[in-house]
């Protein structure tokens, strides 16, 4: 109740255009978009899976499931369903970022991007859009870095830049690649789209995915030992996508592993 009380009385302000609102004139940003994989999700248990993989009980059990020739996808689908996932937010991953008038604003780059992301990405298929379509996808994406939690006090150099429709200029700092997911960078096929920040001495690099591409904004020039797409080659005829991780599993892959390590922390403390 308190938590409530609090929202009403705290202006909030809109990441876009700067102004202040109250909490009701401000809207839910779905990032990623509702309908690109964003509606009544879970939250991928990665150390769960570990413990599962690490216990006698869980292996006979599923050993013995096995034996009565219970389809392995069945099996696989209950420890997944029951064990693994925890639905967190039933009503897709949001955050109060944007002002009502804004949203709907990029409510049209979302189209754009939908369109992209129903194409699959598929360079052919991509070279016959429109340059305006394309700048739209990739002015959605950029935009979608202002809401997601872990880049809440960063302060962006693109917002002139997606704040006009028309502007095709964007001499700024922040870099946005992108890879299309496939098995090297899913565990198991499982689709994390979790948001994340690492940071390295040459600056950050945020995380934001969606079921189909994953796409990290850097302050620095990727490193070289990993490949990524800049989104802004989209605009090429027959640009190349890239597809997967490499060995070193990518920014993706270390997200991962950051993730893992700082879910057993806490784990730890709540042992002590
Ligand atoms: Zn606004």
């Amino acid at each position: 109740m308190g938590e409530n009380r609090n929202k009403i009385k705290k202006k909030y302000i809109c990441k876009l255009c700067g102004e202040e609102y109250d909490y009701d004139k401000m809207s839910d940003e779905h990032y990623p978009a509702k309908s690109v994989g964003n509606d009544d999700i879970g939250d991928f248990d990665i150390t769960k899976l570990f413990d599962l993989m690490m216990s006698d009980h869980f292996r006979k059990e599923t050993i013995e499931k096995i034996k009565n020739r219970e389809e392995f996808q069945n099996i696989y689908d209950e420890v997944f369903d029951s064990q693994l996932f925890k639905s967190i937010y039933p009503k897709g991953r949001t955050a109060r970022t944007l002002c009502q008038k804004c949203n709907t604003f990029f409510g049209k780059y979302d189209e754009a991007y939908l369109r992209f992301f129903n194409a699959d990405g598929n360079p052919q298929k991509i070279k016959g859009f429109t340059k305006e379509t394309k700048y739209k996808i990739i002015k959605s994406i950029y935009a979608k870095f202002l809401s997601i939690p872990e880049a809440k006090e960063e302060k962006f150099d693109f917002i002139e830049f997606i704040k006009d429709s028309s502007s095709i200029d964007y001499n700024g700092i922040w870099k946005l690649y992108l890879i299309k997911r496939d098995h090297t960078s899913d565990l198991l096929g499982l689709k994390d789209i979790r948001t994340g920040k690492l940071i390295f001495d040459e600056g950050v690099v945020y995380e934001f995915s969606d079921e189909k591409f994953i796409f990290n904004l850097m302050n620095f020039k990727i490193h070289s030992c990993f490949k990524m797409t800049d989104i802004f080659e989209i605009l090429n005829k027959n640009f190349v996508l890239t597809e997967g991780v490499d060995e070193s599993g990518g920014y993706h892959g270390q997200l991962m592993i950051q993730r893992l390590f700082s879910s057993m922390n806490i784990d730890d403390s709540k042992n002590n």
